[in-house]
């Protein structure tokens, strides 16, 4: 199985704060506990020539991580709109925290998705609302996060297919963190937590699911169904 974990990776080489935790990127502490014996995993920067989404390697990959967040509108639309075409034909799509305002969430999603945010360093307890779906096997009621940024309700996407986890803030607020679409033959997860000022992705339970999620996420078929004008199966009296 082929993962590209794309990174816009513009914090880290700006803020020396964000580079203490993540001195490689965040892509490069993703796939340090993403990679395995049967998950080949390759990285992509926004700043590399086509965002490092080469035709030829967005035509293997069969899931595809995407974390963005000050630099979304220099996404070139050319590219998003080739990651649309690989989700409708089956590539599946982890976009995790401040990728909800991404060109590509958005386009799969058809809303705004705008949401209430602080940077407080609250606690955030992720709920498992969903206890048998995949995504959160081997992962017990909830999840806890020491400090994390608040992302609030109202979430503005399309009601997911499956709501896996939902999130409470020690500030009040509740939010949706964890959520399923299919679109065309692809599956999509957005994934809440991945504040770039804190060490989200060296949280056990938080590797977890991104690990089950690629899993989920992985093509069921690769095979495209034929559209258009079909001839009968049988004849037609
Ligand atoms: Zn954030």
């Amino acid at each position: 199985m082929n993962v590209l974990i794309w990174n816009e990776y513009r914090h880290e080489q700006q803020d020396e704060e964000v580079a203490k935790i993540y001195p490689k990127g965040i892509h490069e502490a993703i796939k340090e506990f993403l990679q395995t014996d049967d998950i080949h995993v390759e990285t992509a920067t926004l700043d590399e020539t086509d965002h490092g989404i080469t035709d030829e390697k967005l035509a293997k990959t069969d899931v595809m991580l995407w974390w963005g967040h000050l630099a979304h509108h220099e996404v070139a639309d050319e590219i998003v709109n080739k990651v649309h075409q690989r989700v409708l034909e089956g590539m599946g799509l982890i976009v995790l925290h401040s990728g909800h305002f991404s060109k590509i969430f958005q386009k799969l999603m058809g809303t705004g998705c705008d949401l209430k945010w602080r940077e407080a360093d609250e606690k955030e307890r992720m709920w498992v609302v969903n206890p048998s779906h995949p995504i959160v096997e081997g992962i017990g009621e909830y999840i806890e996060i020491e400090k994390e940024e608040m992302y609030g309700e109202h979430f503005d996407i399309p009601a997911p297919d499956e709501l896996v986890l939902v999130s409470w803030f020690e500030g009040g607020e509740v939010f949706r963190s964890g959520c399923t679409y299919r679109r065309g033959h692809g599956k999509v997860f957005y994934f809440r937590p991945g504040h770039e000022g804190y060490p989200t992705y060296y949280h056990k339970d938080v590797q977890k699911v991104i690990q089950n999620a690629v899993r989920w996420a992985k093509p069921t078929t690769r095979e495209f169904s034929s559209y258009g004008n079909a001839q009968p199966l049988e004849e037609i009296k």
